[in-house]
C-alpha cells in the first residue's frame, strides 16, 4: 500500500549537481566549506544565524555577506527542497501532522505536539521502515530510503516556522516518527549535532530522544559517545516469546542481551531509560505481564510510557480497555516501577506515525 511511493524508486536520480542542501552541514562543516571559498570562520556563523533563526529561505535575504558569496552560495547549495503535501490539525489539542514531500516522490509525516510544558517536535529517520514491528503502520511498506541529517532538519523547520506565527519555538525534539534511528545512527546523531548549535536553534540535547526499537550496537555506541540525550527503548513486552512475535527484531538482539545494553548505558551515561510499552489488547497487557515487566527492570533506573496502542486499519489490534490500562499502571507502581500513561495527542487526526502517509500513498 505504500507501494505508489516504493515504486518511484527506481526512478531516483542522484543528487543533481548544484543541490546540495545547507541544512545537512554542521556548523564545523559549513566553516569549511566556507574556508575553501577564502571566507573567515564567523561567515559560518552569520549563515547559521541567517538560516536557523531569522529562518531565511534563500541566500539574497542574507544581507551581511557579499553580493558575488550570496551568488556563488546560491549557484551550489539549495535551501530545503520538502514540500508541503497536506496538514492535519487536531481540533482537540493542536497537534499539527505535516506530509512532506521530497523531489524523488518519496514522503514522510512529521509532527508538532502542543504540551503545557512546551512544544515538541517528532521526526521521521527513515522514509518507511524495515523494523517490521506487527502493530505498527510506518513498516508496512518496508523501507524506501534513509532520511539525511538536512532532511530531518528540514522537517523541524516546517513546525518551528508554524510556531514562528505566535512567536513560540520547538522546545523539545524526539526522534520517534517513522523509521529507527539506530539503523540511520550517523545521519541521527548529525541532526542532533546541528539542532544543538548555539548557534543555530539552540535546542539542548537534553531535550531530544532517541526511541530504539532495540539494536544493541546503536545503545552501546551512544553510551560510549556520551551525547547526553535521552534514550527510549521500544519494549512493548517482557519475555521473548511474546517480543519475538511482535518485534521481529528480538530474534536478533533478545531481552536479555537488550537489558545488558541498557544497563551498560545506564552504567556509563548515568541516565535513566525510558521504555515504551505499546498496551494491546489481549497480547501483552495482563497483569502477569505487568508483573514479569517490574522484574525485568527491577535494578535500572528507568520510566515505563504505556501507550494504549493506535488504531492500525492494516493491523488487527484490539485497544486495552481502560479499566486494563488503569490496572496495569497500579501494578507496576505498586512492585515500584516509574510509570505513566501516555496522554494521547491529536486522536482525531490519525496521528499514529504512518497513517497519515499511508492513507495518501492510498489515495494516490
Ligand atoms: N523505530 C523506533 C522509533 C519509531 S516508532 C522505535 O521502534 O522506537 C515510535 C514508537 O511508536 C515506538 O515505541 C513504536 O513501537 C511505537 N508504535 C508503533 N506503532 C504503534 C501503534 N500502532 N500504537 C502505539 N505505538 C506504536
Amino acid at each position: 500500500m505504500t507501494g505508489a511511493t516504493g515504486g518511484r524508486l527506481g526512478l531516483r536520480a542522484a543528487e543533481p549537481a548544484g543541490s546540495r542542501q545547507v541544512y545537512n552541514f554542521t556548523l564545523e562543516e559549513l566553516t569549511v566549506y566556507l574556508q575553501d571559498l577564502g571566507e573567515p570562520p564567523y561567515r559560518a556563523r552569520q549563515i547559521f544565524q541567517w538560516l536557523y533563526q531569522r529562518r531565511a529561505q534563500s541566500f539574497q535575504e542574507m544581507t551581511n555577506l557579499s553580493k558575488g558569496l550570496r551568488a556563488s552560495l546560491a549557484s551550489a547549495l539549495t535551501i530545503g527542497r520538502a514540500r508541503e503535501v497536506t496538514r492535519q490539525v487536531s481540533k482537540v489539542d493542536g497537534t499539527t501532522k505535516f506530509l512532506l514531500e521530497w523531489p524523488d516522490a518519496v514522503t514522510v509525516e512529521t509532527v508538532l505536539m502542543r504540551h503545557d510544558y512546551g512544544n515538541s517536535v517528532c521526526v521521521s529517520t527513515q522514509v518507511g521502515c524495515k523494523m517490521g514491528c506487527t502493530f505498527c503502520a510506518s513498516t508496512l511498506g518496508g523501507m524506501i530510503r534513509q532520511m539525511t541529517a538536512g532532511e530531518m532538519v528540514e522537517q523541524l523547520l516546517f513546525s518551528q516556522r508554524l510556531l514562528d506565527e505566535q512567536s513560540q519555538r520547538v522546545s523539545s525534539v524526539v526522534l520517534m516518527g517513522s523509521g529507527e534511528p539506530m539503523d540511520n545512527y550517523d545521519a541521527a546523531m548529525k541532526f542532533i549535532d546541528i539542532i544543538s548549535d548555539e548557534h543555530g536553534l539552540n535546542i539542548g540535547q537534553r531535550h531530544i530522544t532517541i526511541s530504539t526499537v532495540g539494536l544493541v550496537p546503536g545503545i552501546v555506541r551512544l553510551a560510549d559517545e556520551g551525547r547526553p540525550i535521552t534514550l527510549a527503548v521500544s519494549l512493548h513486552a517482557p519475555n521473548d516469546a511474546l517480543r519475538s512475535s511482535m518485534m521481529p527484531v528480538n530474534r536478533a538482539y533478545p531481552i536479555a542481551k537488550l537489558m545488558e545494553a541498557c544497563h551498560y548505558y545506564h552504567r556509563v551515561t548515568g541516565r535513566r531509560i525510558s521504555f515504551e510499552y505499546a498496551l494491546v489488547g489481549g497480547k501483552n497487557d495482563s497483569l502477569q505481564e505487568a508483573r514479569e515487566l517490574a522484574e525485568l527492570l527491577a535494578g535500572l533506573p528507568c520510566h515505563v510510557n504505556l501507550i494504549p496502542v493506535n488504531y492500525v486499519p492494516e493491523r488487527n489490534l484490539t485497544r486495552t480497555a481502560k479499566d486494563q490500562i488503569y490496572a496495569f499502571w497500579n501494578e507496576l507502581k505498586r512492585l515500584g516501577v516509574n510509570a505513566t500513561i501516555r496522554r494521547e495527542m491529536g486522536h482525531d487526526i490519525a496521528a499514529a506515525c504512518g497513517q497519515l502517509r499511508a492513507e495518501h500513498a492510498n489515495r494516490g
